[in-house]
């Protein structure tokens, strides 16, 4: 890309926005800038000079280090008045203009524009395009106009011409044909601003665009399912800890091994190390013991032929020896001399080469795995003495409802405890997460409104439970909705149908909201089957449910067309394969069956009933994580 310096470069920003609904087109946040940046930042390096054409919010575009022009002619006049103004102020025989909302303009705009306008002596050159079996389209706003043109514009416009292709007619204008029709590409609604920016979160509507069949009102459980996976996102912010603290947290990044695990070749077994040339393959091998290799302490014994050393596990195999018999396959017939029988072990055996476990500089652990005990001493085994790990989630929780109480309250007529906080607090325990106990809120807007606020403005994910169900007080979707990105399903599932969820906003914070159903079980089953994975993935993690297969004692009934979640004990049978029963009643609002069950029975929507033997899904309430 050449830089010209008889060119200098003009933004055009100034427009209303009246397209992008009274919104600065050129200030709307794009690929982690803005839009007008993208348009600086790729011309910029081809003129010799930029500024910027705009007559709103100009202390913003001052910031981005131009001089920042407003038109001379005043009331929003259109691009011509942004071009006249260029032309009055610029200091070089050349202005080149690309709109603002133009983040994909070609590299070699000027030098093309500038080769064309030389080539035919002309007094302005624009961009053009053609796309396949289309006319050829004209793109007046990338023009690069000889700057003593001004009073020829000036005119133009005093007579109250507008028209960005109108005011050259009787000069000679060069049109310059682009291959990439893309590069012209300018971007004039919210919507195909957002389409083309993959660093913005997706909004609910552009997830669920892609479910073929989406109602809102009978969502499958797995369409749910998929709607949130691929709407949240991960927090991304790393943490280094301690080996020991990163127990049950999720890895940031690959961990390379800095070495050879082991890093030398040595004895799997305690025996005699022997060169495996030495073994006779018909009759005894007798071999002279010339030495002791113990785990730890290299021996510089170099066993010849006919020789064996003794040596423990772990211990380094001695030079020229390739194979270990261990102590107990070997006679000693006198002091010094072991003999083993033909074909007690082959040529090889017993022998652990260096970097088996693992080589130096592959990946000992992956970004996204979840810390287990052995992760922690293969880390150890590596010499490493911390982790990085992703931060914990900040996860807010609140119980909805005027009749309950908390421990501690007296228990009025109607009215009950509050279960869910203490079941949600566990599951969230158990995931990891750092909690933030909100309590109780009542059945009053203003309070709700100020509860979803604080916790959004203080945490990555908010859950909350009751209130969303039909017939809960209708300003629970009203406030959600009106507080951000959030949908309300019916989900073809029981327990648990109703789920809101989406993401909230509140002073410039925004939080991920899982609203759940208020009944004990359906909390859980929601928690376990939405929020569980979402939390995971926003920690980084992969973790799908590890479901298992297990056979029905018993038969259950089950209608095909919605998911069915059943409170079962999981046990082995009489051959020793896991098997599984419904515990007693079912009803959503019985916790105490919940509490007995080991796990939950899986009976997925296609799913009709189940006779007894018949195998079923399981999802283990142990081991959850
Ligand atoms: P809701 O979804 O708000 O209509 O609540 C459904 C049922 O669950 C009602 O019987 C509530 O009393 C009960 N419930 C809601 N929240 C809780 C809670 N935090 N603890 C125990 N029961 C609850
Ligand atoms: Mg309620």
């Amino acid at each position: 890309m050449n830089k010209n310096d008889s060119i200098s470069g003009l933004i055009l920003a100034g427009g209303r926005g009246s397209r992008m609904g009274h919104v600065d087109k050129g200030l709307q946040p794009f690929r982690g800038s803005s839009m007008a940046a993208h348009v600086l930042a790729r011309l910029a390096p081809q003129v010799a000079s930029m500024a910027i054409n705009a007559n709103q919010n100009l202390d913003t575009y001052a910031a981005f280090g131009v001089p920042v022009w407003q038109d001379d002619l005043g009331g929003f006049a259109g691009p011509l008045a942004g071009l006249e103004t260029g032309l009055r102020r610029c200091a070089t025989p050349y202005l080149l203009t690309a709109p603002c909302d133009s983040p994909f303009l070609p590299p070699d705009l000027a030098e093309r524009l500038f080769s064309a306008l030389q080539e035919q002596d002309a007094d302005l050159a624009f961009a053009a395009t053609q796309e396949p079996g289309m006319r050829v389209q004209a793109h007046p706003v990338f023009c690069l106009v000889k700057t003593a043109l001004l009073p020829i514009l000036s005119s133009y416009l005093a007579g109250g011409g507008r028209r960005m292709d109108g005011w050259y007619k009787d000069l000679k204008a060069v049109e310059v044909l682009f291959e990439d029709a893309d590069a012209f590409r300018n971007i004039n609604t919210l919507d195909e601003l957002h389409s083309l920016d993959p660093t913005r979160p997706p909004r609910l509507a552009d997830v669920t665009s892609c479910l073929s069949a989406y109602d809102p009102e009978a969502l499958p459980v797995r369409d749910a399912q998929r709607v949130i996976r691929e709407f949240v996102q991960p927090v991304g912010a790393v943490e280094q800890v301690a080996l020991r603290a990163a127990l049950g947290r999720v890895l940031a990044r690959d961990i390379v091994s800095p070495i050879n695990v082991p890093a030398h070749d040595n004895s799997a077994m305690d025996g005699y190390a022997l060169r495996g040339g030495d073994l006779v393959a018909d009759g005894d091998t007798r071999l002279n013991v010339v030495g002791t290799v113990f785990a730890g302490r290299p021996s510089e014994v170099a066993p010849g032929p006919g020789e064996c050393v003794r040596i423990m596990t772990g211990g380094v195999m001695p030079a020229g020896c390739d194979s270990v018999v261990p102590q107990e396959f070997v006679a000693q017939e006198s002091p010094g001399e072991i003999v083993l029988g033909a074909g007690t072990i082959r040529a090889g055996d017993n022998r652990r080469f260096a970097g088996e476990d693992l080589k130096a500089g592959s990946a000992a652990l992956k970004a996204g795995k979840i810390i287990r005990p052995a992760d922690l001493g293969l880390v150890a085994s590596l010499g490493i003495a911390e982790l990085p790990v992703v931060r914990r989630l900040r996860v807010a929780f609140f119980s909805t409802g005027d009749e309950l109480r908390s421990i501690g309250q007296a228990l009025d007529t109607g009215s009950v405890y509050d279960s869910n906080r203490y079941t949600i607090y566990g599951m969230l325990q158990r995931l990891g997460c750092e909690i933030v106990d909100m309590g109780i809120v009542r059945d009053d807007p203003a309070a709700l409104e100020a509860a979803l606020r604080t916790a959004c403005e203080n945490a990555d994910a908010i859950i909350t439970s009751g209130g969303v169900s039909v017939g809960a007080a209708d300003y629970t979707r009203q406030i959600m909705a009106r507080l951000g990105d959030v949908t309300f399903w019916k989900i073809g599932m029981r327990p648990g149908r109703p789920l809101a969820f989406g993401r909230i906003n509140s002073n410039g914070r925004s939080a991920f909201l899982f609203g759940l159903p208020g009944n004990p079980v359906a909390v859980m089953v929601s928690f376990y089957f939405f929020a569980r994975e979402a939390l995971l993935r926003m920690m980084g993690a992969d973790a799908p449910l590890p479901l298992l297969r297990a056979r029905s004692e018993g038969a259950i009934r089950k209608k095909p067309g919605r998911t069915e979640y059943q409170r079962g004990i999981l046990s082995h049978g009489a051959d020793g394969m896991p098997q599984v029963r419904i515990t007693g009643a079912q009803g959503s609002g019985i916790l105490r069956s919940m509490s007995e069950a080991n796990c939950m029975v899986v009976l997925h929507d296609g799913q009709g009933n189940v006779a007894a033997g018949d195998m079923v899904d399981i999802l283990p309430f142990e081991g959850l994580v």
